[in-house]
């Protein structure tokens, strides 16, 4: 008899008993599994001095099964037989991946040793591996490995849910799309992590397996499509070429579409559609290998990150499918490396996230920063640095809702042209940099709206009113600019004066009426002899005093 794993398909009414007296042979081939069913039996031999002492199990992943029998033929021909149903098969599910249903006859050490042959039945095998991957092991060895393989699948839970909780509490504050598509990922992780280890066992007993199956595919479909989409909105803008966005995007949706019609058409997994499933996997994998060597090749910083998190599972994956095709034996202990790094990958790229949100934020605030900077020089006054008639028209236009500013004065130096004849046109300039510093230094918003012509919006507190404002208030700004210019640029021989129309800003009047009344105001005082404040229209009444000292 081959030594090694036989199978054969029969109808569900066949037993062990009649299957061996109908004498149909089984198929040895290695890669030819008799899988249509819808019984499958699984034939090996018991090497006794292989196996470890104690009861033996066989352990098996099987996705999907309705039930099962384990038979053990002893020497005699004597059959010692027991059944399972997909519920009891579920609860010898064990936290490596796999049940564990004992031999029958191997607690016994007398009858162990007479046992030749062990044959499994699987009802309705969904997959392939259901078969193939059957084997016999020490349940004694297992057992004690339930408690820490248990802790250490929880842990691995718990760390790839650390990052979602960070996940939730940034994105309150900042709206990234890819952090939606990162926690999506990590979901789709720690389902995976938390179904396929068997987890969801020890956590929820109730479980079927045809429950576990489809979470395990499912998470995998929208773990893998969710990290395209990851891809996209996490490399920097113009790092990845709209041609390859559309392709991720179509590559990374395939999985996912491809499960919801292998669902659909056998409402499981056929062998077949089994194919299609994991062939739906291999486009979006290429492309995204590719999209990374081209991101790194454009510039990009953030798809480190990615090659980081996402070498290790490629390669893990490789691992394991060389395995599953018997290219090598490798070690048993890579099964649980992939767990590892899924969940190292959502440790790096939550690194990577805040990195990323770092940099965004570092971009915003130098943008804000700019902004700010671009504002300020278009409302100054590049000579006097004093705001300008933009900002001046604005401020006016904000205090026909704020109403703080209660008249509107024209400032205007006398015989300016003067000053720059006689002494210069930098001394003109210094001239204009010191009236503008000393009328910045008053209580009102000053401005300079032409060549050495300055208007002020003056506001008028409650003890303004009892000083004949605004003359007395303009009188004192007055003087205190002749001053500064006499202290500020003694070239000038002879006092620099100023003439100064005020109108009052009444409610709902626009900035166009006011100034034509302060700037007729404006022209009468320099008809009247300059070097003064004119209040009210002159035709009225008459102008205010010289606002004198023009001899500091
Ligand atoms: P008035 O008393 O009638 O206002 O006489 P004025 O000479 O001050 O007025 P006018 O409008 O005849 O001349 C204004 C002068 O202001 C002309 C120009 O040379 C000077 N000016 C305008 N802008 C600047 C500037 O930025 N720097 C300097 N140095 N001079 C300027
Ligand atoms: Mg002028
Ligand atoms: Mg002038």
């Amino acid at each position: 008899m081959s030594d090694r794993l036989c199978t054969q398909s029969s109808a569900m009414n066949v037993t062990v008993a009649s299957l061996l007296k109908s004498g149909k042979a089984f198929n040895c081939s290695s890669n030819k599994y008799a899988v249509e069913g819808p019984r499958v039996w699984v034939r090996f031999p018991f090497l006794a001095d292989t196996l470890p002492d104690g009861t033996v199990e066989v352990q098996g992943d099987n996705n999907g099964l309705t039930s099962m029998q384990v038979h053990a033929e002893l020497d005699d021909g004597t059959l010692l037989s027991s059944a399972f149903s997909a519920r009891q098969v579920a609860k010898h599910w064990r936290s490596k991946g796999s049940y564990g249903l004992p031999v029958p006859g191997t607690d016994r050490p007398e009858l162990r040793q007479q046992i030749r042959t062990v044959y499994l039945a699987i009802d309705h095998p969904k997959v392939v591996s259901s078969i193939s991957l059957v084997q016999l092991a020490s349940k004694q060895k297992w057992d004690d490995l339930t408690l820490p393989l248990s802790i250490m699948f929880a842990a691995l839970c718990g760390m790839a849910i650390m990052p979602l909780i960070y996940n939730a509490f940034f994105y309150g504050a900042m709206r990234y799309n890819f952090m939606l598509w990162h926690s999506v990922m990590i979901g789709a992780t720690v389902c995976y992590t938390f179904s396929s280890s068997g987890l969801i066992f020890l956590f929820f007993p109730e479980t079927t397996l045809i429950t576990k199956m489809l979470i395990n595919y499912w998470a995998l479909a929208i773990g893998v499509g969710a990290g395209g989409f990851f891809l996209l909105r996490f490399v920097e803008p113009g790092k990845i070429a709209s041609w390859l966005q559309i392709l991720i995007t179509g590559t990374a949706l395939l999985p996912v579409l491809v499960t919801a019609l292998v669902l659909k058409i056998d409402g499981g997994y056929s062998m077949d559609a089994r194919n299609y499933y994991h062939a739906s996997f291999l486009p979006v994998f290429f492309v995204v290998l590719y999209a990374m060597g081209h991101a790194v090749r454009r510039g990009s910083r953030a798809i480190w990150f990615q090659i980081a998190g996402w070498t290790p599972i490629i390669l893990f994956s490789l691992d394991r499918v060389a395995r599953g095709m018997d290219l090598y034996i490798g070690w048993p202990i890579l099964d649980y490396a992939l767990y590892f790094t899924l969940v190292l990958e959502t440790i790096i790229l939550a690194l990577g996230v805040a990195n990323r949100i770092l940099r965004l934020r570092q971009r915003h605030e130098h943008t804000l920063r700019q902004q700010a900077e671009l504002t300020l020089l278009a409302d100054t006054d590049g000579l006097t640095m004093m705001n300008n008639r933009r900002a001046f028209e604005r401020e006016f236009d904000r205090n026909q809702h704020e109403h703080c500013y209660s008249h509107l004065a024209i400032i205007d130096i006398d015989f300016f042209k003067r000053v720059n004849d006689r002494y210069g046109h930098e001394i003109g300039d210094t001239v204009l940099r010191v009236v503008g510093r000393t009328l910045n230094a008053t209580p009102h918003f000053a401005a300079r709206i032409g060549g050495e012509e300055f208007t002020l919006l003056m506001r008028m507190d409650s003890r303004e009113k009892l000083r004949n404002y605004p003359a007395n208030a303009l009188s004192e700004i007055c003087e205190a600019l002749i001053k500064a210019v006499h202290d500020g640029v003694p070239e000038i021989q002879e006092p620099v004066t100023f003439s100064i129309g005020v109108a009052a800003i009444g409610r709902r009047v626009s900035l166009r009426s006011v100034m034509t009344t302060a700037d007729r105001r404006l022209y009468d005082a320099k008809n009247h002899g300059r070097n003064q404040i004119i209040w009210f229209d002159i035709a009225e009444s008459k102008s205010a005093k010289p606002t004198g000292t023009a001899s500091v």
